[in-house]
């Protein structure tokens, strides 16, 4: 007999504001991160990172105004020196919820030896220092090992724990520059959760440069990180972040194997990724999962039929379910009879079996000439079938 699991909280950090918006042609203005913060509360997130307030005078001013009129918990970014830690919380005074302080500083002995040219001593210090002016400000702060995911894992327990007994109530691993795979990264992530034990939340933040930050992110849930950093349509630098929608979905839809929730509301998954792309102007492709304009259509034959007869043999998730009005049936010149009869009959043509039939052929040869058929076009093919076949018998 197995024992019932109750599920375990994720928590979802969404960085669309920040990393999101740091990919080309995918900045936003102030009013435009205001109308999508209120979107990811409306959404259920649990923390939102609405900027690097150092970075400009613009993400300033957006970090101040998100975190003053959105009721969700708002972080600021800073690097772990004191100007950028002090500029973080002048950003964040007069925040409606209580917010966060989000210090980071890279680990990867590349990242030492090339951009910081500091030694491991130094950066454990730094981060520690850093924390701990944070904590002056705000009760709640979280520390990012840079390149967390290319460091050693004795280095990266040390700087751990020193950041954790400076104050530190979230510790991020990041795969800065996504190349870890899930097994490595989840055992990785393991390591230091059981090293920190209840002492801190972990958190990961993957990139996709392999496609892998979704899975990875999932690996390092299954291996103790109670934190997931994300964004909606997976926007961020280069390939992007882990898509909020995708791993949100995928907790959701195998809660059979994976005993983890999110305080998402599903239903407005699709909302939320519509406004982005009318904000940034920047789409997700046709076949992007959960949220992209192919990712409940069908057009083959085979699929047609069996999805008309039973919804669930090709569909595993109801588009309801993440605010996609319907199913979309393709016709094309994969779609067979019996979806072609039911978009006659949802356009309201009552038609007979033998109109039908010329339909049917009339569609074929126009769907071997052109991509897709609209509504439109079964409209007038349905008259003329109408007009022809009336002919004949007169
Ligand atoms: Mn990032």
């Amino acid at each position: 007999m197995t024992t019932p699991t109750t599920p375990e909280r994720v928590h979802i950090f969404d960085t669309t504001l920040r990393d999101g918006e740091q990919a080309p042609g995918c900045s936003m203005t102030t009013p435009e991160k205001l109308r999508m913060a209120a979107k990811l509360a409306d959404l259920g997130i649990d923390i939102m990172e609405a900027g690097f307030p150092i970075a400009s005078t613009g993400d300033f001013e957006a970090v101040q105004k998100v975190s003053r009129e959105i009721p969700i918990k708002a972080a600021a970014l800073a690097r772990a020196t004191a100007l950028d830690v002090e500029r973080a919380a002048k950003a964040l005074e007069g925040a409606k919820v209580a917010p966060r302080i989000h210090v980071f500083l890279a680990t990867s002995d590349v990242h030492l030896k090339y951009k910081l040219k500091k030694t491991r001593a130094q950066v454990v210090d730094e981060a520690a220092a850093a924390v701990a002016l944070a904590r002056k400000y705000v009760g709640d702060v979280e520390f990012s090992a840079e390149d967390g995911g290319r460091t050693p894992v004795d280095y990266l327990i040390e700087v751990s724990r020193a950041v954790v007994a400076a104050g530190a109530g979230t510790v991020n691993i990041p795969d800065t520059v996504g190349y870890g795979v899930p097994e490595e990264y989840g055992a990785l992530i393991g390591q230091v959760a059981r090293a920190l034990g209840t002492s801190a939340i972990v958190s990961v933040h993957c990139h996709n440069d392999l496609g892998l930050a979704v899975a990875n992110s999932l690996a390092a849930i299954q291996n103790g990180a109670r934190q997931v950093e994300c964004t909606i349509n997976g926007i961020g630098e280069r390939a992007g972040n882990c898509s909020l929608e995708e791993i949100v979905m995928v907790l959701k839809t195998r809660a059979d194997r994976l005993p983890y929730t999110t305080g998402i509301k599903t239903e407005q998954l699709f909302p939320a990724s519509q406004l982005l792309t009318e904000i940034i102007g920047v789409g997700v492709q046709p076949n992007k999962a959960i949220v992209g304009a192919n990712a409940f259509a069908h057009e083959a034959g085979i699929h047609q039929d069996g999805f008309l007869k039973e919804r669930t043999t090709y569909e595993i998730i109801e588009p309801k379910s993440v605010g996609v009005p319907e199913s979309r049936l393709v016709l094309g010149k994969h779609s067979g009879r019996h979806a072609l009869n039911a978009r006659c009959k949802d356009l309201g043509l009552a038609l007979e079996k033998a109109q039908l039939d010329e339909v049917y052929t009339r569609f074929t040869a126009l769907a071997d000439r052109q991509k897709g058929i609209t509504d439109e076009e079964i409209r007038r093919l349905a008259a003329s079938v109408i007009q022809d076949l009336s002919r004949k018998i007169a």
